[in-house]
C-alpha cells in the first residue's frame, strides 16, 4: 500500500481536523454556501502542493478543472508568496483544464493524461436536474479520478456548491432526485461542510469521513489563502 501523503491546507486548525491535511489516495469534496471558502481552499492547494514535503507539501504539480469560471491566477501570486515561492514558477506547475460542464465528455481524454500530476483540484457546480447521459458522464468521470488517486497517489480535492436556504441552512440535495451532487457524495470518501462564521471567519465541519470525528474547525480567508 502507498504511504499517504498530507498536504497542507494553510491552517493549522484545518489541517488538524483532517488528521494532517488534505489526504492523497482519495477524494476530498468541500460543500457548503457561497462565498464560504471552498475555491479560496482550492486557490491555497494549488500553491501549498507544491511545497516540499518538509514543508507539509506534496512536492507535487497541480491539474485544475474549472467548470465554474473561478481560477483566478492573480491569487496565486500573493498566496506563493506568503510561502515563500516564486508566484512564476508556481504557476507554471499549476495545469488549467478549463471547461464548461456539458463538455464533461472532453474532460475525459484530459484526464487521461494526469497521471503525472500529483493533486487534482475539481471545482464543479452540478445543476439539480440531470439528464441521463450528463449523470453517466460525471459518474464515469469520478470513478477514473478515484482511480487516478489510488494509482498515483494524487489527491483530489473538488468542490460542490449547494443552494443555501433563507432560514440559513443548506439544501445538501433533494433525495428524490437524481441530483449531481449524489453522485459527487458517493464518489467522495471525505465530505466537508463549509459556513459563514462570524465576521470574516469561516467554519468548515467533517460531514462524512470514515476516521475522522465530526468535529468543526475555524478559519479565515486571508489574501495569503487560507490561514488561522
Ligand atoms: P466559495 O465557497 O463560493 O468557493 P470562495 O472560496 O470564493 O467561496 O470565497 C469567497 C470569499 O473569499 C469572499 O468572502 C472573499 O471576501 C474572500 N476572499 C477572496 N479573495 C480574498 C483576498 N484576497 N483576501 C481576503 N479575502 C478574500
Amino acid at each position: 500500500r502507498k504511504a499517504v501523503v498530507k498536504i497542507t491546507t494553510g491552517s493549522q486548525a484545518l489541517d488538524e481536523l483532517l488528521g494532517g491535511g488534505i489526504e492523497t489516495l482519495q477524494i476530498t469534496e468541500a460543500f457548503g454556501e457561497f462565498r464560504s471558502g471552498k475555491t479560496q481552499l482550492a486557490h491555497t492547494l494549488c500553491v501549498s502542493t507544491q511545497l516540499p514535503t518538509s514543508m507539509k507539501g506534496g512536492n507535487g504539480k497541480v491539474a485544475y478543472i474549472d467548470t465554474e469560471g473561478t481560477f483566478r491566477p492573480d491569487r496565486i501570486v500573493p498566496i506563493a508568496e506568503r510561502f515563500g515561492m516564486d508566484p512564476g514558477a508556481v504557476l507554471d506547475n499549476v495545469m488549467m483544464l478549463l471547461s464548461h460542464s456539458i463538455l464533461l465528455v472532453c474532460m475525459q481524454r484530459w484526464l487521461k493524461n494526469l497521471s503525472d500530476y500529483w493533486w487534482v483540484f475539481l471545482e464543479l457546480t452540478i445543476p439539480n436536474k440531470l439528464n441521463l447521459y450528463f449523470f453517466q458522464k460525471l459518474a464515469q468521470m469520478l470513478s477514473r479520478l478515484t482511480k487516478i488517486a489510488e494509482e498515483f497517489n494524487v489527491a483530489v480535492y473538488m468542490t460542490n456548491q449547494v443552494i443555501a436556504d433563507p432560514a440559513g441552512g443548506v439544501f445538501i440535495s433533494d433525495p428524490k432526485k437524481p441530483a449531481g451532487g449524489h453522485v459527487l457524495a458517493h464518489a467522495a470518501t471525505v465530505r466537508l461542510m463549509f459556513r459563514k462564521g462570524k465576521g470574516e471567519q469561516r467554519v468548515c465541519k467533517v460531514f462524512d469521513a470514515p476516521n475522522l470525528p465530526e468535529s468543526e474547525a475555524i478559519f479565515q480567508i486571508t489574501g495569503g489563502g487560507i490561514a488561522d
